[in-house]
């Protein structure tokens, strides 16, 4: 484990406040015909917040480093968001950015990963953690996608802002639809939360033994 000292989890979008209100409504949360509402941001936090713990954990010699603690509800700007990242040594540090997905209709489904445009070490860290969620996304028939090229689709330009900006390798992950009921039932789960938190620091552990 040579040369990565720092890991910056970034849990996208903002939480559940004290009262009850979701900090990035009406954004950014879908609500189901049953009337259960999925609010992406607060599941980023407790996915993400899985992974910090096991990345902490297991590993005081790494500094792990948040954009927005995982119980702060606000939505931190991204480029506050990118500052955290780009104020430490580039060639020193990784960047993951945590989300789930939406899509028009509500009716996709699957992982995908995204990284910054061009061949560059993000693709490495993008291949590290999808190679260690796709056996436990196969067993569940589960789709997962890797795209090395982040750009065209418009819905999603705004949390690419994270990976254009960061000068560190970049990787943002969005973990299941929130909007599609199947996915919802998973990630709204604490098993499935843990496990799938479980493979992303794994995934991230054999990228930094390999750099
Ligand atoms: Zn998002």
């Amino acid at each position: 484990m040579a040369s990565i000292k720092n890991i910056v989890l970034d849990f996208g979008h903002g939480g559940i406040d004290k009262s009850g209100k979701y900090t990035t409504a009406p954004n950014k949360m879908f609500k189901f015909p049953n009337g259960e509402i999925a609010y992406e941001g607060f599941l980023n936090r407790q996915i993400g917040g899985l992974t910090e713990i096991y990345l902490r954990s297991n590993h005081p010699n790494f500094n792990i480093v948040t954009t927005v603690k995982a119980i702060d509800p606000r939505d931190l700007s991204l480029s506050y968001r990118v500052k955290v990242a780009n104020q430490l040594p580039p060639l020193e540090t990784i960047f993951i950015s945590i989300h789930c997905n939406a899509s028009k209709h509500h009716n996709a489904s699957g992982f995908e990963i995204f990284t910054t445009k061009g061949v560059t070490k993000s693709d490495a860290l993008a291949t590290s953690i999808g190679n260690r969620i796709k056996p436990f996304y196969d067993k569940l028939n589960l789709k997962l996608r890797f795209d090395f090229d982040s750009d065209g689709d418009l819905d999603k330009e705004v949390d690419y802002y994270v990976l254009r900006k960061t000068k560190c390798p970049a990787v943002l992950l969005e973990c299941l639809f929130f909007d599609f009921y199947q996915d919802f039932i998973l990630l709204k789960n604490p098993e499935f939360q843990k496990e799938l938190a479980w493979h992303i620091y794994q995934g991230i552990l054999n990228f930094l033994i390999q750099n």
